[in-house]
């Protein structure tokens, strides 16, 4: 075991500034026209149009099912590398041919008015070109996490969206998730007293010759090993459990360097933020353990564990009290249908943004804070920027309530 990062990893998790940057292939394309913008640009009674970009894993297992659980977003197009999986996805979607795009024709969304919000669900050092490009293209954006694979590559998509007046938004399903909203609730009601440890941890088995692993495997590609991939949701999860921002983190990370899968990136990462309310928040991560996607915290009359708590479905909330240990009943319903109407929500002017792009810069800064006390071998590097999320989604996003 070797307890070390290298220096690559630290330049593609942002350590180095602006050096980082990706190269923004799309940005040096001719910017197409943005879409008009009439008086009343979205109908009341239709469903928005969403084109999904990159159909593989999750756009297929997940988002493009979810479609048809969702009261106002549709699928309207589909973007891929590969014509006959798209044309097959697309014909199974009833999508005409003219609504499938490559990556070479993307920018001719601009003059599709079928299409008015555009998921990118591609590699994460992808997800700078392709937002851009769609805000260019005069199109809303609901990007997956993590937002990019550098600061720089963050703060460039949060400038297109305001240069472009349009929406920004990350996809954290977890702020839409009923479990993780009624564990938000519970905590902000003060009822198991002050929350003072907060235990996140995210972690799955990594397999190389699966397709959907090899780039999550590759720095350049992913921007960070398991700690972009999975421990992103428990540096999320910590904050929005707790309500406040850290000021302060020290991380370790452990890493066979042997094990072909981390040539490039690190393997278990574990850190602890100080927040402000005196509240320690716990965290690990890896690619060679056992699917875990868990939360607890730890109060000061209570505590609530959530194992699962992030997962698409099956997540299990519990309150261990003076009155006992009690499940709570949650109704799940489709993840990913709740994120895609919040989306359409908030283009329609009819919810307020709770996931915006400075919300994943917030996680990407942390990350990299996260690795330079890696480097410095589990030094105390400051995170007390100014950082406050707009929204609680605890108070604005309204799930089925528990039974
Ligand atoms: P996959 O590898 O399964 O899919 C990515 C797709 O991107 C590919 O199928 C391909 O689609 C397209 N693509 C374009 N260029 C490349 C390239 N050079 N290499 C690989 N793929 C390419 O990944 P996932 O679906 O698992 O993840 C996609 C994104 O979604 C990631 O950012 C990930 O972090 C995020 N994610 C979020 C989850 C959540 O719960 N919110 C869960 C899982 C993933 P095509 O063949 O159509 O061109």
């Amino acid at each position: 075991m070797a307890n070390t990062i290298s220096r690559r990893g630290l330049i593609e998790l942002g350590v180095a500034g602006a050096s980082a940057a990706l190269p923004l292939g799309g940005s040096a394309q001719a910017a197409p026209a943005p879409a008009p913008r009439p008086g009343k640009p979205y109908p009341d009674s239709e469903k928005l149009g969403f084109a999904v970009v990159g159909l593989g894993k999750l756009s297929q297992g997940q988002i493009i099912p979810g479609f048809k659980n969702a009261r106002g977003a549709k699928l309207a197009a589909v973007v891929s590398g590969h014509p006959d999986k798209a044309h097959r996805i697309a014909a199974e979607n009833g999508l005409p041919a003219d609504a499938i795009y490559s990556y070479e024709d993307y920018d001719r969304i601009a003059h599709d008015p079928r299409i008015h919000v555009v998921y990118i669900v591609l590699p994460n050092s992808m997800h700078a070109e392709y937002t851009i490009r769609a805000l260019k293209a005069g199109k809303h954006v609901l990007c997956e996490k993590p937002m990019a694979t550098s600061i720089a590559d963050a703060e460039a998509m949060i400038a297109a969206a305001k240069t472009a007046d349009r929406k920004l938004m990350i996809a954290y399903r977890c702020h839409y998730e009923p479990t993780n909203l009624e564990a938000m609730r519970r905590l902000r009601s003060g009822a198991l007293g002050r929350p003072r440890v907060v235990v996140t941890d995210m972690g799955r088995q990594a397999t190389l010759s699966e397709p959907s692993d090899a780039w999550r495997l590759d720095m350049a590609m992913s921007g960070g090993g398991a700690l972009a991939d999975m421990g992103i949701y428990g540096i999320n999860a910590s904050r929005y459990l707790l309500n406040e921002e850290p000021v302060e983190v020290r991380a370790w990370a452990s890493t066979d360097h042997s094990d072909p899968r981390f040539r490039t990136v690190e393997d278990l990462i574990s850190w602890q933020f100080r927040f402000p309310s005196g509240a320690i928040g716990e965290g690990a991560t890896g690619f060679s353990y056992a699917g875990t996607m868990a939360f607890r915290a730890y109060c000061e009359h209570g505590k609530l564990s959530a194992d699962p708590g992030c997962f698409y479905g099956g997540n299990r909330l519990s309150v261990q009290d003076a009155q006992g240990d009690s499940p709570v009943r949650i109704t799940e319903g489709d993840q990913f249908a709740r994120e895609m109407d919040w989306m359409a929500d908030v283009v329609r002017g009819r919810a307020p943004m709770v996931s915006p792009g400075e919300e994943g810069l917030q996680d990407m800064r942390l990350m990299k804070a996260i690795m330079d006390s890696v480097a410095n071998n589990g030094a105390p590097v400051r995170t007390d920027w100014g950082y406050r999320r707009a929204f609680d989604p605890a108070a604005v996003v309204d799930p089925p309530r528990s039974a």
